[in-house]
């Protein structure tokens, strides 16, 4: 089906940034794109329109019970000036996905990838084109619902809006460095059953006193252990979380407490194609610190579509400082970053048919 939404401009279009100094969420552009659903009606009324405010009841449904899902990903400049966004049937599905899981009506692949194309062409002058930096995009569905019953709500609107970013390495102009580790015991992020999987706001409220105890630790994120068992790695932050031991790459298995990542699924695609051994299982975390200790674990990394890749230096676990590859940014991390960020910007052709769609 070929979707095509009427398009309202602004009258006020803003000035644009200094696009050395984006930093993350800090600038929204012109347009937002914004759908509504009605019991009965279905998704309609798909339009891009003035980014400005919302109106919300104080009693909509979304502020009391989070009934919400989002998405994120990005739009890059290529060299030659066109645009281009990676994998956008991927975040598509997985909203599918969050939405079945919260009880929220699903929308079409199709639809979500037309209206993020939209938005983006409307205000395609806001992709900024500095070394590093993207247009990131950022899908959510609401209740506007005058409701404080708990049940699912009748209404929704789905809205999508952009910002631009600076390059998540900006502070080392644009080089990758590894980042400090805190192993979490107290708090969990998501147990089996519940909504890990998903996209939500709730999983982030829940995750953000542990990020803050890791800081206090002087670290830079958590790794997420299991809720059962605080026995085997799950996460790390908001990032899927990868470890070289030998010659095998491991990572988490999707059991349902791990969020899908696009990037995590680009990785495992591409270190497959490379001719590594990638084993999706439960990785004890006693297993990765003896790794450690002995030499066989050589690399450890996160991902996610804000870093792209982000190596991991040290591990500290009850105290007890574990170093991994002296602290440095590792070959095949580095490998992993340079061909998958190469083909989300351009820089290099993609190495995987359908990955890159340009706008
Ligand atoms: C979004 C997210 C990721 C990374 O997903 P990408 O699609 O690679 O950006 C990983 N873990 C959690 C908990 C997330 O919310």
């Amino acid at each position: 089906m070929d979707y095509k939404f009427p398009i309202i401009k602004t009258e006020t279009p803003k000035a644009k940034p200094d696009e050395t100094k984006l930093g993350f969420g800090k600038y929204y552009t012109d347009h937002m794109f914004f759908m509504e659903y009605d019991e009965g009606k279905g998704w309609h009324d798909g339009r891009v329109m003035p980014y400005g405010n919302l109106v919300l009841d104080p009693a909509a449904a979304t502020l009391h019970y989070a009934q919400m899902s989002f998405e994120g990903l990005k739009a890059y400049r290529k060299p030659d000036g066109n645009i281009n966004l990676f994998r956008p049937d991927m975040n598509a599905k997985r909203m599918i996905n969050s939405n079945i899981r919260l009880s929220i009506p699903t929308i079409d692949e199709e639809l979500f990838v037309a209206a993020v194309k939209a938005l983006v062409d409307v205000d395609k002058d806001w992709v900024p084109s500095e070394p590093g930096t993207s247009l990131y995009i950022r899908p959510f569905i609401i209740s506007p619902e005058v409701s404080m019953a708990v049940h699912p709500a009748s209404k929704y609107w789905f809205i999508i809006i952009l910002s631009p970013v600076a390059a998540y390495y900006e502070a080392n102009n644009a080089g990758l460095t590894a980042s400090h580790i805190w192993v979490e015991e107290e708090y969990i992020r998501a147990a089996i059953g519940g909504t890990g999987f998903a996209k939500c706001g709730g999983n982030y409220a829940g995750a953000m006193i542990a990020s803050s105890a890791a800081q206090k630790q002087g670290c830079d994120e958590v790794l997420w252990l299991d809720a059962k068992e605080h026995k085997f790695v799950e996460e790390v932050g908001t990032s899927n979380a990868f470890f070289l031991i030998g010659d095998t790459v491991v990572t988490s298995s999707l059991t349902g407490s791990i969020l899908p990542g696009v990037t995590r699924d680009s990785c495992i695609q591409l270190l497959k194609k490379w001719g590594y051994k990638v084993d999706e299982r439960r990785l004890p975390l006693e297993e990765v610190l003896e790794a450690a200790k002995t030499g066989e674990l050589k690399e450890a990394w996160a991902t996610g579509t804000a870093c792209v890749v982000s190596p991991i230096g040290l591990l500290k676990y009850r105290g007890e400082e574990h170093t991994i590859n002296g602290d440095k940014v590792g070959e095949l991390s580095q490998k992993l970053y340079d061909a998958i960020y190469g083909m989300q910007t351009g820089i290099i052709e993609p190495e995987m048919e359908g990955w890159v769609v340009e706008i």
